[in-house]
């Protein structure tokens, strides 16, 4: 039973043991600001359909609209 995702590799190590799966429904992502701007800034919601990890060194990742980011820092900071 492999439950490896062909063709995908690990950003960090390279690994090609690589799994789907999810981080929940509520995942999001605070870009990276000042702490006051960090509470007052609203965070941009990921993707839950593309999370994957990898087996070997346990580097998780996942996806988001970039348009969302992109506006999300503009207004933010
Ligand atoms: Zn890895």
């Amino acid at each position: 039973m492999d439950q490896t995702v062909r063709g995908m590799y690990c950003l960090r190590c390279s690994s090609k043991q690589v799994v789907r799966g999810s981080i929940g429904e509520s995942a999001r992502f605070y870009p990276l600001r000042g702490f006051l701007k960090a509470i007052l800034g609203k965070p941009v919601f990921i993707k839950d359909e593309h999370s994957h990890a990898c087996l070997d060194c346990g580097l998780v990742w996942n996806e988001l609209d970039t348009a969302s980011l992109k506006e999300n820092i503009r207004t933010f900071g």
